[in-house]
C-alpha cells in the first residue's frame, strides 16, 4: 500500500452511520476489507448489530416526514452539490474503488462519472414530480392524482459497482423523498462509507440516509424486513438472495425494485461490421473483469464468421495486461476472491471436458491476489454450464449458430433475461431483433448502453422495476388518487 492509499484510508469514517453520526456498532465487533489483488487487508469497519439496523430504521423513519415535506429543489440542490463534490473527488472515489474491489483506475474513474451522474440525473428529477387533475369521463366528479414519496427504504448493494449501485438507489430515493438505510456489499463497504459522508457534508439532514455495514446480511436486515415501517426494498444483486429477499418481503407486502443476475447473450451475424463486433465485444466482457451483470456471457456467431471472430478477439484478450488495477497499462485486474476465482476456472474446466478448444488464457495467474487471464473458449457446446451460468470473470465462450431462429432461441433460452448484445447491419434484423429478444435492455451494434438517463433493468428472473431514466424516481413513489365532487 502506498502514502496515498494510506492516507486516503486513514481518511474514511468506518463506523455505522446512523442519525447523522458515525459510530462503533453496538457490540463493539469491526470486520476486515481487503485488496483483492495483494490479499492484504486494508482497513476494518463496525459489523452492524440487528440493534444496529433497527436504531436506523428508527432514524430514517422519524425524518420521514420532514423529508417528503422538505421542498423539491432543496432535495435537488443537495444532489447537485453531491455530483460536483464525487466529480470533484474523482481520484479519490477511483482510488478507494480499485483497492476494494479491483477494477482498473481508468475504469474506476469511469465509473465515478456513470455513479456522480446518477445524482445530477435525479437531481433533475426531483423538481419534475407532476400529478394530474382530470374530470371523469362522466363530468360529474374530479380526480386528483399525487404522486408521494413511498416512504423508508431498504437499499441492499452488491460489490462489484461500489459506487454507481448506491447512487442509483440512494439518488432517485432522496429525490423522491424518502428516507433510507443502506446496506452495502460486505466486500466494499468504503465506497459508500466516503459516498455517505459526501452526502453529509452536501447538506442532507440527519436520519435520511443510515449506512449498515455488515457481515451478517440476513440477521441484520431481515427484522427491518419485518418492520411494518419499512415501506420499500430495493435490491441489486444475484437472483438466488433476490428470491429470498422477495419471500421475506411479502408478509409486509413490501413495494420492491429487485436488480438480479444476468447471462447476457452477444449476437453476432455475419452481416456484421465485424471490426465494430469485436471492439463492442472486448467493452461487454471485460468491462469490470467481467464482473457485471451486464457482462456479455454467452457469444453466438454466425458459422461464417465465427473462425475470424475467435481469432481475433483472442489476439486482443491476449494483449490485455493483468495486474493490480493501480498500476500504469494495467486493463485486467483480479477478481473479487479465491471463491470467485476457482469457479470462473472450474466453469472453464468444464467446458474444456465437454470438448471446447481454449483459444487464449485458460489459467489463473499467479497470486497474490485473484488474478485470471483473460480467457477465449471456441467450440462450446450450447449446453456447456459456462454458457448457462452467470460467469462474472474474463471468460468469453463461443457457440456457433447457423439461422437467426437458432440464434434467437439460444438467446432466449435462459431464466434471465436482463441484457442482450445484437451486432447486424441488417437493417430489417436490426428492428425485429429488439421484439425477438427476451430482455430488459439490449445494446444494437453497441458494447455498453448503461446510461443514467435510461431504465436499467430486466425481465424474467433478472428482475422487477428500472433504476435511472424517467422510470427511476417511480420506484419510490407511490400513486395517490383523489376523488372530488363536479365544483359546477
Ligand atoms: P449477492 O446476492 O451475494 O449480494 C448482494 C447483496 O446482498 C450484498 O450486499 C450481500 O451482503 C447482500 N445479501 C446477501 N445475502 C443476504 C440476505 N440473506 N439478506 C439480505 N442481504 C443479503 O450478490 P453479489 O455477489 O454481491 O453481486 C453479484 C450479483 O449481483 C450477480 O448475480 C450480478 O449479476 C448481480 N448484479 C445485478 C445488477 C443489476 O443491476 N441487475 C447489478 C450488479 C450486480
Amino acid at each position: 500500500m502506498d502514502a496515498r492509499e494510506s492516507a486516503l484510508l486513514e481518511s474514511l469514517h468506518t463506523g455505522v452511520f446512523v442519525n447523522g453520526e458515525w459510530r462503533e456498532s453496538s457490540t463493539g465487533a469491526r470486520f476486515g476489507v481487503d485488496d483483492p489483488a495483494t490479499g492484504q487487508q486494508l482497513t476494518t469497519v463496525a459489523d452492524a448489530s440487528p440493534e444496529d439496523a433497527m436504531a436506523a430504521l428508527d432514524a430514517a423513519a422519524a425524518a420521514q416526514d420532514a423529508w417528503a415535506a422538505t421542498a423539491p429543489r432543496v432535495r435537488g440542490e443537495i444532489l447537485r452539490t453531491a455530483f460536483e463534490a464525487i466529480t470533484a473527488r474523482t481520484e479519490d472515489f477511483a482510488l478507494l474503488m480499485t483497492i476494494e474491489m479491483g477494477k482498473a483506475l481508468p475504469e474506476a474513474r469511469g465509473e465515478v462519472a456513470y455513479g456522480a451522474e446518477f445524482l445530477r440525473w435525479f437531481s433533475e428529477e426531483a423538481v419534475r414530480i407532476a400529478g394530474r387533475y382530470q374530470t371523469a369521463p362522466d363530468g360529474k366528479t374530479r380526480f386528483m392524482v399525487l404522486r408521494k414519496p413511498v416512504g423508508p427504504s431498504l437499499l441492499i448493494t452488491p460489490w462489484n459497482f461500489p459506487l454507481a449501485m448506491a447512487t442509483r438507489k440512494a439518488g432517485a430515493a432522496i429525490a423522491a423523498g424518502c428516507t433510507m438505510v443502506i446496506k452495502p456489499a460486505q466486500l466494499t463497504p468504503l465506497t459508500t462509507l466516503l459516498f455517505t459522508q459526501v452526502m453529509v457534508d452536501a447538506g442532507l439532514p440527519a436520519g435520511v440516509l443510515n449506512v449498515i455495514p455488515t457481515t451478517r446480511a440476513g440477521a441484520t436486515t431481515g427484522p427491518l424486513l419485518a418492520d411494518p415501517r419499512l415501506r420499500k426494498l430495493s435490491f441489486t444483486g444475484s437472483t438466488e438472495v433476490g428470491v429470498r429477499l422477495l419471500q421475506q418481503a411479502a408478509p409486509n407486502v413490501l413495494r420492491t425494485s429487485m436488480e438480479l443476475g444476468g447471462n447476457a447473450p452477444f449476437l453476432v451475424f455475419a452481416d456484421a461490421d465485424l471490426d465494430a463486433a469485436i471492439e463492442g465485444a472486448l467493452a461487454a466482457k471485460l468491462r469490470n473483469i467481467g464482473e457485471a451483470c451486464t457482462a456479455a456471457n454467452r457469444f453466438y456467431v454466425q458459422r461464417e464468421v465465427a473462425g475470424e471472430f475467435s481469432r481475433r478477439l483472442a489476439e486482443r484478450f491476449a494483449a490485455k495486461v493483468v495486474g493490480r488495477g493501480t498500476e500504469d497499462g494495467v486493463d485486467v485486474g483480479p477478481l473479487i476472491d479465491e471463491r470467485s476465482r476457482d469457479k470462473v476456472h472450474g466453469l472453464v474446466t468444464d467446458a474444456v471436458a465437454r470438448g471446447a478448444k481454449v483459444v487464449t488464457g485458460g489459467c489463473a495467474v499467479d497470486g497474490p491476489g485473484w488474478f485470471y487471464c483473460p480467457t477465449v473458449l471456441a467450440d462450446v457446446p450450447a449446453d456447456a454450464t459456462v454458457a448457462t451460468e452467470e460467469i462474472f470473470g474474463p471468460v468469453a465462450p463461443i457457440v456457433v449458430f447457423d439461422t437467426e431462429d437458432e440464434a434467437v432461441a439460444l438467446a432466449n433460452s435462459t431464466p434471465f433475461g436482463l441484457i442482450a448484445y445484437a451486432y447486424t447491419t441488417d437493417l430489417n434484423r436490426a428492428l425485429r431483433l429488439p421484439e425477438r429478444i427476451e430482455s430488459g435492455m439490449l445494446g444494437l451494434n453497441a458494447g455498453v448502453i448503461s446510461n443514467p438517463a435510461a431504465p436499467f433493468g430486466g425481465v424474467k428472473q433478472s428482475g422487477l422495476g428500472r433504476e435511472g431514466g424517467f422510470e427511476g424516481i417511480d420506484e419510490y413513489l407511490s400513486t395517490m388518487y383523489v376523488g372530488i365532487p363536479s365544483p359546477f
